[in-house]
């Protein structure tokens, strides 16, 4: 990161963690493939095998049902599939999308749009389980797939996974849950959330960019389309050699993060409670979203009334400050969040989020500077609109 510049944006990535770089750098010394039964071929594949545990022991799986793909977008397209059979019965064929769910879900799946039904979230973030009993009721016979993020990424509100899993299993349906942005950070994991597959993805726990996984927690389950089958690999559900570097690197944050997560939790919640006074005190408007629901100890968003999201954000990274508008992966361009959408967020208020979310580097300095940066930012833009025009 250029000096002097705080980077608040640990959501749309994090920079490496602590022991990665070893990991992927001891991974490109390796020449062998993973596949190949000589010594070379053995090293390799002990290397995938060790990140696989390490990501197992974050996802709270056995190892075997850790599942190496591309990235959280390529998992979610896996698993979300009308192909999943359980115990060789093929039952599932109405997929749920609650309203927070990340555009891999809700662009990536693999359903008939007839077979799909959305589902709003409550004005505090999270999703309406009113609502989810309802689309229950009108699936009938059919047995659903519910979608549904641990925890939403413009937020950070925690979803109620394991109620909804109770309920959706009560229906003989399972649910598919993005752990993306959550089992890093919060003290859960496949068992606790009672969730059927999860997915994740490296770059947002300080792994390399471009690689993910999926646990297929419950062992009933089969998803009988692989998007690859190729070779064969990853139990025949991800073809093709593995990114060795990648996965080492993976599973090295995978270890980090589960080594730290509850010193991280506290450290970064109580940072992320001065940010939210300091910004209450300066700008006693500021509406935080999600405030009243639990969140991510890392995350915080808001809006300041009447300053657009787009106007600020160029002033706030021209001096020095990078955060983000809704989800940073349509960044580039701002554009409404689908999100505060689903929460009934009014859209002129909705025009002025941003959020702000913190990571393992961040220090109480980059939270007071991001104030005070914040607070310039807006007097300038306020000086400008009281300018007469020339
Ligand atoms: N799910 C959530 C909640 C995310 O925040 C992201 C990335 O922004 C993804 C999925 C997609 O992850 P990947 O970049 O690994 O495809």
């Amino acid at each position: 990161m250029p000096a002097g510049r705080i980077y608040l944006d640990h959501n749309a990535t994090a920079p490496l963690a602590q022991g990665v770089r070893e990991a992927v750098c001891a991974a490109l010394e390796l020449q062998g493939n993973p596949s190949s039964i000589h010594k070379e071929g053995r090293a390799a594949r002990a290397m995938v095998e060790t990140a696989r545990q390490q990501v197992a022991a974050l996802a709270g799986v056995p190892a075997s049902r850790i599942v190496f793909t591309s990235g959280a977008t390529e998992a979610a397209a896996v698993a979300l599939t009308p192909e999943i059979s359980a115990r060789g019965a093929k039952q599932f064929d109405r997929l749920l999308i609650a309203g927070g769910e990340h555009p891999c879900v809700r662009e990536g799946h693999r359903f008939a749009a007839e077979n799909v039904a959305q589902l709003p979230l409550t004005p505090d973030g999270t999703l309406d389980l009113s609502a989810l009993a309802s689309a229950l009721d009108a699936a009938g016979e059919r047995r659903a797939v519910l979608a549904l993020q641990a925890a939403n990424n413009e937020t950070g509100v925690i979803q109620p996974v394991r109620q909804a899993a109770d309920m959706v299993h009560g229906r003989g349906g399972i649910v598919v849950c993005d752990a993306v942005q959550a089992l890093h950070r919060v003290d859960e994991n496949a068992i606790s959330l009672g969730a059927d597959i999860l997915f994740f993805s490296a770059h947002k726990m300080g792994g390399p960019k471009g690689v993910g996984a999926l646990a297929l927690a419950n062992p009933a389950l089969e998803i009988d389309a692989p998007l690859l089958r190729g070779g064969g690999q990853e139990r025949g559900l991800r073809g093709g050699t593995e990114n060795l570097a990648g996965i080492a690197g993976f599973g090295a944050a995978a270890a980090c993060a589960l080594e730290n997560r509850e010193f991280e939790a506290k450290r970064q919640a109580a940072l992320r409670d001065a940010f939210e006074a300091g910004l209450r005190q300066r700008f006693p408007e500021v509406t935080i979203f999600g405030a009243s629901a639990p969140r991510l100890p890392n995350t915080s968003a808001f809006a300041i009334h009447g300053l657009t999201a787009e106007t600020l954000l160029i002033g706030l990274d021209l001096d020095g400050l990078a955060l983000s508008s809704g989800s940073a992966c349509s960044s580039g361009k701002v554009k409404p969040s689908h999100v505060l959408e689903s929460m009934a967020v009014p859209p002129d208020l909705a025009r002025c989020a941003l959020r702000v979310s913190l990571g393992v580097g961040t220090a109480k300095h980059d939270i007071e500077n991001a104030l005070e940066i914040i607070g310039c930012v807006a007097d300038r833009i306020a000086a400008r609109r009281m300018k007469p025009a020339a």
